[in-house]
Parts: structure tokens; C-alpha cells; sequence
């Protein structure tokens, strides 16, 4: 029997149109046997989402999307590491080029319309199979090599520039929170509705600021948890609302649990100082930096062609390992070694199929 799922959903507690109940709904309709809800930094809809997958006889596989995930790279940064690494590894095949005195054609820039996506070194391929085995290898591995040597230098240099940067960036940081707010209550504390009761479901005003909780201060979730943590039978808040300044005392049910949801807020139309921003974007930059550029050297090392490292594959197999070969026999052996080094791959990621 086939079965269709769908792993990417989101619902209304991210930037999804429907609640998970409606969700279901529409994965039913759709002949779905399986979702998986993932919406953007909250699992809010996870439960609901499992409750109503019950009753419909869909799976639900609980989820998350969390920003900065390499699937999603921010545009402007990502961009420029892509650019200085493919430039640094153009160059660097360019300049071992001339080292050996090999002429390099041409070398430039990848423009897709106005805009720069890459670069391009092109040695002279006459002069080059001329050289030296060990010469050519040198201009092959140059690329890959100054990435490697970036991913250090850049690594190095995040964390200089974190540890100059980082009091000042939580300083700034604890002037855009608002305070941590009391979002929901929910009814019951269990999954799917079950479990006991909440003690203080209904009875409590939500949207409010938590000022203070067991006699602390309350300005983030580290200090909400250690408040908390201080009295086992009852919460002690004092909350700001609408209408004021209040206190609220809550109880724990026969579970431990309050049933209430925290949120961490931030100022409405808050200004971010240029400074703040500037140095966001430099960590931000770095950190795409160096993973990329680690990713680049690693793929570029790949004995397979187009990359670098399937050339220098071809040479040590050509002029070091069957040097006495002669040159048709020469090819036949290293397309055969290629060929069945593609194969053992293939097997290798059929095999889930069969276990
Ligand atoms: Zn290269």
C-alpha cells in the first residue's frame, strides 16, 4: 500500500493559516497518513496536533524549525562567504599555477547579470600536463588548501572578535527585552488533554508581565526557573497587567505542574543601535564563513570529478601508481577504478533499502 506524508507543516503558531485540529483535517482530505508538524521556535502546536492525528489515524511526528540551520542561510552573508571563498580558491589555483610557470589564461569573476556568484582560474591545460606530476598536484590542491587554511584563520578570529564583542552584545541585548510574559494557560497538564487538571486554569489573566516570582526578580527564563524552583506547593507572583500591579498565587497540581506558558518579549518597535547591528552581522558573517568555507575544502578533496581532489586522484593513479602502464591500458584502469568506486557508493546508499 503506498503512503504520502508530509514533513515540513506549519500551523497558526508559527506563520501556518490553520490550527493543527484544521491541519489534520486537511491532511485527512488529502489522503496524508503521516505530517510532521514544524513550526518556526515553538513546539505550541505539537500536542494538539498528536491529539487530533489520534482520533484521524494520522501520524504526527513532533518537530521544530530552528533559524540558522544551515538549510536556511541568511542571504547577505552567506553570499559574501560563498564569494571571498570561491575568489581565495580561484586565486590560489592561479598563483601555484604561475609558481610552476604554467600560463594562466584567463581568471575573473562569475556574474549572474550584475551580480557576482563565484570565480573562475583558467591555466593553460597544454602547459600544465606538461609539468610535472608533483607540480600539477600542487595547483590542484591549492584550492581546497586555502579554504582549509581560511577555516582556521576565521575561527581564530570569531572568537577574538566574541570575546570582544560579547559583554557589550548582552548588555544591548537585555535593553530590547521587554520581560517574560504569562501566555497560556492550559486546562490540563498532560498530553492530549489527559493527565490532572490545572489548579489555576481560568482563573488567570494571560498577556501580563511577571515581575517578581517567590520574592525574585524575573527578567529572563534562567531566573523564572531558579523562582520557581524555591517552593514546591505554590507560585507567588506578582504580575503587570492592564489594570496594574497585582499579586497572583498559583498552585501546583498532584502532576508538579502550574500549567502555564512563559515568553520571553521583546520591546514593540524597539530602534537597534547601528553598532549592535554591525557587530551581529560581522558573528553571524564569520560563523558562515568558516562552515562554508570548511565545506568547500572537504568537497574540493573528493577523489571524484569535477572536484579538485578527482583530478589529483587521476594523476597519483596515472603517474605514481601504474607509471609503468602503458598510456591506453593507463586509462582503461583508472576509468575502471572510478567506476567502481561510483558503484560501491551507489550499493552503499541502496543498502537502507534492503534492512
Ligand atoms: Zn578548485
Amino acid at each position: 500500500m503506498e503512503r504520502w506524508s508530509d514533513l515540513h507543516v506549519h500551523t497558526k503558531y508559527s506563520d501556518g493559516l490553520f490550527t493543527p485540529g484544521e491541519v489534520i483535517t486537511h491532511a485527512k482530505n488529502k489522503g496524508l497518513s503521516c505530517i510532521a508538524i514544524t513550526d518556526h521556535d515553538s513546539v505550541q502546536g505539537v500536542d494538539e496536533a498528536m491529539c487530533a492525528g489520534n482520533g484521524n489515524g494520522i501520524e504526527v511526528i513532533p518537530g521544530v524549525e530552528i533559524p540558522g540551520v544551515p538549510i536556511s542561510i541568511p542571504f547577505l552573508s552567506g553570499w559574501l562567504s560563498l564569494f571571498i571563498i570561491m575568489v581565495l580558491h580561484e586565486l590560489a589555483h592561479g598563483v601555484l599555477a604561475r609558481h610552476i610557470g604554467v600560463r594562466v589564461k584567463s581568471f575573473g569573476l562569475l556574474l549572474l547579470g550584475f551580480f557576482p556568484i563565484g570565480a573562475f582560474t583558467e591555466p593553460d591545460e597544454q602547459e600544465l600536463v606538461k609539468s610535472k606530476p608533483r607540480d600539477q598536484l600542487k595547483v590542484y590542491a591549492a584550492g581546497p588548501m586555502i579554504n582549509f587554511y581560511l577555516t582556521v584563520f576565521v575561527l581564530i578570529l570569531s572568537i577574538i572578535f566574541a570575546s570582544l564583542t560579547n559583554s557589550y552584545l548582552v548588555t544591548e541585548q537585555a535593553g530590547f527585552t521587554d520581560g517574560l510574559y504569562l501566555a497560556e494557560v492550559t486546562e490540563f497538564t498532560g498530553l492530549c488533554g489527559e493527565g490532572p487538571k490545572s489548579l489555576n486554569y481560568g482563573l488567570l489573566d494571560t498577556n501580563v508581565k511577571i515581575l517578581y516570582l517567590n520574592g525574585v526578580e524575573i527578567n529572563d527564563y534562567n531566573s523564572f526557573y531558579y523562582a520557581l524552583s524555591l517552593d514546591s506547593i505554590s507560585a507567588k507572583l506578582l504580575l503587570e497587567g492592564n489594570e496594574g500591579i497585582y499579586l497572583e498565587e498559583l498552585y501546583f497540581n498532584s502532576d508538579g505542574k502550574l500549567g502555564i506558558t512563559v515568553e520571553l518579549r521583546e520591546k514593540a518597535d524597539i530602534i537597534k543601535p547601528f553598532k549592535y547591528s554591525f557587530y551581529m552581522f560581522i558573528s553571524e558573517l564569520l560563523r558562515w564563513l568558516w562552515i562554508l568555507s570548511l565545506m568547500v575544502a572537504i568537497f574540493n578533496f573528493l577523489p571524484s570529478e569535477p572536484f579538485d581532489g578527482g583530478k589529483m586522484a587521476k594523476i597519483i593513479l596515472g603517474s605514481f601508481i601504474m607509471k609503468r602502464f602503458a598510456e591506453k591500458k593507463k586509462r582503461r584502469l583508472i576509468g575502471l577504478f572510478f567506476g567502481s568506486l561510483v558503484l560501491l557508493f551507489l550499493i552503499i546508499n541502496l543498502l537502507p533499502l534492503f534492512f
